[in-house]
Parts: C-alpha cells; structure tokens; sequence
C-alpha cells in the first residue's frame, strides 16, 4: 500500500469537446501542505471537483486513505474523510454563525455515530459547546448571533473554514482561501490555517494565486498549466524551476 493519504492517476476530464484535465497526477502525504497553482482556467477548480467527488473524471483512478474512491458520490468522500471549501463560501445566510456551526457539528458528530445527517430541533449542549468552541478558535465569536448575511468577506470565509474543519477531515481542500480578502484578512486567514496545520492531523490541499500564501503555506507545490500538472515539488525546487517561471511565475 502507498504511503499517500490521497494519490490520482490518469485524471482526465473533459466538458463537452473541451478536455479540462489531462493525464494528471497528484499524490498528498499525510501532514503536507499541497498547493495547486497555475494560470486562470488551468483546470484547478476541476481537479478539485474531481478530487471532492462533485464531479467525475472520464479516466484515471482516486485512492484515499487506501480505499479507492473513483466511483464514489461527494457526500461519501465526506464521511472518508475528505472536507473541502469553496471559492465563494457555500453557507447558510439566513442562519446566524452559531447556528451554522451547529449544523456542522451535528452533520459530523450523526456521521460518526453511522446516522442519517438529519438534524435535531434541538441541539444538545454537547453540540453547542463543540459549535461555541469551533467559533472561538475561528475568531467568530464576537459575531456568533449575528445575521451571517451580514458578516465580511472575510468573516465569511473563515466560518465556511470553520465548517469544514468541524466535520474532522483528515484531507481539507480549500479552493482559493483568501480570493478577494483585504490584504489583513488575508493575514490573519493565513496565520489561521497555518496554526490549524501545526495542530496537525489532517493534510491541505489548496488552490491560490496570492505567492505570499502559496509560499508562505506551502511544503509541495503543483503547478497546472492548460490541464496539465507541468512540474511538482518542494516550493525551492517551483520557484528555481524554469518552464513554471515562463509559464506562471514570471508573469507575477
Ligand atoms: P481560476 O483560477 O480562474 O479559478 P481554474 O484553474 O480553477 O481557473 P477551472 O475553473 O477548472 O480553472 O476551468 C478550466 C477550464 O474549464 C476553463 O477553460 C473553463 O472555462 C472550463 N470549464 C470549467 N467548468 C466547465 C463546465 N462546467 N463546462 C464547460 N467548461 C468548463
């Protein structure tokens, strides 16, 4: 068995006549930091919609954790373990921050008992106190009962982060986590995600085109170009590496 907690082979993945993803191969330890990254319309939403299981690829094969998932649904690479966020947050505006987390927590805490992710009208303080906790560590606090509507970009951002992470991933994948933010948002996002990676016990893969993030995060980069992964290394070996130069970097 390999030592990867997730390895794709082969993707390829067309829409149409159009072949977004070809021959890609991608492999995340256990505890790294893998940082997708690549021209606009490279492919890298796609490659996480493939990875996710939103979206199925036309060739290759998905390993997790050493079960292979090519076939299977979204919603059950979720329970394998894999979480993942979204370039606009995908949260509940109507609901308040604290209630979002609650229907996190529970959504996770009914799949490790093996139910039905329904959930409860009343949530028990067990459920709360996780909710509350999550908030805090997340810096959400002060806008719990607030209307989530409401909140910043940025705070926006990181409850949909906190979600994720309350569903206890082993692999998180964050598609462009700081789009859009105030350069100190962006700060405090990264600082976030990194104190989340020194906790350790999950891996990361994330998509970003801000190089203070990407290299700031970082323990392997892939770089995507046209569809295809062009080079795939420490982030010293992508920075000193020619083609990602001419075709990524150098534009920057
Ligand atoms: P960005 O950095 O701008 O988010 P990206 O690297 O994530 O770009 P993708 O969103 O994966 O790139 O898109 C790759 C290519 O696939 C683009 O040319 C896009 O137009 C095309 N594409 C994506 N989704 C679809 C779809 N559902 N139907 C047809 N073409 C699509």
């Amino acid at each position: 068995m390999s030592n990867f907690l997730l390895e794709a082979r082969g993707i390829d993945k067309s829409y149409g006549r159009i072949q977004v993803l070809k021959n890609v191969d991608i492999s995340i330890a256990p505890g790294e930091a893998h940082v997708v990254i690549g021209p606009n319309g490279a492919g890298k939403t796609t490659l996480f919609k493939v990875l996710s299981g939103e979206v199925f690829p036309n060739n290759g094969s998905i390993t997790f954790a050493g079960k292979d998932v090519t076939a299977d649904p979204g919603w059950q690479r979720v329970r394998s373990g894999i979480g993942r966020t979204f370039q606009s947050a995908r949260i509940f505006s109507e609901l308040t921050p604290f209630e979002n987390m609650v229907v996190a927590v529970e959504a996770h805490e009914r799949v490790v008992k093996g139910k039905r992710p329904l959930f409860a009208l009343r949530p028990t303080k067990a459920v709360r106190d996780t909710a509350a906790e999550i908030l805090e560590d997340f810096a959400l606090t002060k806008v719990a009962k607030a209307e989530t509507k409401s909140l910043s970009h940025g705070d926006k951002k990181r409850l949909e982060l906190a979600m994720a992470v309350a569903g206890r991933p082993q692999l998180l994948m964050l598609d462009e986590p700081t789009a859009g933010m105030a350069p100190g948002d962006r700060q405090k996002c990264v600082e976030l995600i990194d104190r989340l990676l020194k906790k350790g016990g999950f891996s990361l893969l994330l998509t970003e085109h801000d190089m203070a993030v990407v290299f700031g995060l970082a323990t392997r980069i892939s770089v995507l170009n046209y569809g295809q992964v062009i080079a795939s290394g420490t982030p010293e070996e992508i920075r000193s590496n020619a083609r990602v130069r001419e075709v990524y970097l150098g534009h920057d």
